[in-house]
């Protein structure tokens, strides 16, 4: 059992503990009126890209899905018709789904992908209700039409996309602005000023 004497050091070393912090500069960041600065390369939601004409940079091969570790990607392939081509190759991604819950957001298959399809943007605020809105499938994964870049790699020699890992050096860099606009929604979240606070 502890003594009278005991007792009281420890009290004032709680004390002192308290008073200590009590004057420092607060921590807490009355998000969502302000967010806190996060790193270029963060890790958040993902998105499918397209190239400039449009056409789907998927081509289904399932890379992205081996190399996940937490078994959060499901591709289903499906072959190209002549009349309407989705991607340059000969399958697009006939089903694409992924399941944030299972997330843990290590960029794999973004490193796995051969024409820089997936990447993750910088979107963190993805907080729902229900388990079944946390599975991402193409519509909701996929950008715009109008918001590819870069040449397709049919029209290209050697059918490499001209911006191979183009996504990758923009986000390996220590500027913050250069990281979100590597991607469509992370341009998207600067122009909106949601996640990112220039200081
Ligand atoms: S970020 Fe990692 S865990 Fe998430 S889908 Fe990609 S590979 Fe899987
Ligand atoms: S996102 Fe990339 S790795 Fe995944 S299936 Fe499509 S092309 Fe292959």
């Amino acid at each position: 059992m502890q003594s009278f004497g005991g007792a009281v050091m420890a009290l004032y070393r709680g004390f002192a503990t308290t008073l200590q912090f009590a004057f420092q500069k607060k921590p807490t960041v009355q998000y969502p009126s302000v967010r806190k600065q996060h790193a270029p390369r963060f890790h958040g939601l993902h998105e499918l890209r397209r190239y400039a004409d449009g056409k789907e940079r998927c081509i289904g091969c399932e890379l992205c899905a081996i190399a996940c570790p937490a078994n959060a990607i499901t591709v289903i392939g499906a072959e190209n018709a002549p009349d309407d081509r989705r991607s340059p190759g000969e399958r697009f991604a006939g089903r694409y789904e992924i399941d944030e819950l299972r997330c843990i957001f290590c960029g794999l298959c973004e490193e796995a992908c051969p024409t820089d399809a997936i990447v993750l943007t910088p979107r963190f605020e993805m907080a729902d209700y229900r388990r079944g809105s946390f599975i991402y499938s193409k519509d909701r994964l996929l950008v715009p039409p109008d918001a590819g870049v870069g040449a397709p790699p049919d029209e290209r020699p050697g059918g490499i996309p001209a911006d191979l890992g183009w996504v990758t050096e923009q986000k390996s860099t220590v500027d913050i602005a250069r990281g979100y606009d590597a991607t469509y929604n992370g341009a998207k979240l600067k122009d909106e000023h949601k996640g990112l606070t220039l200081q």
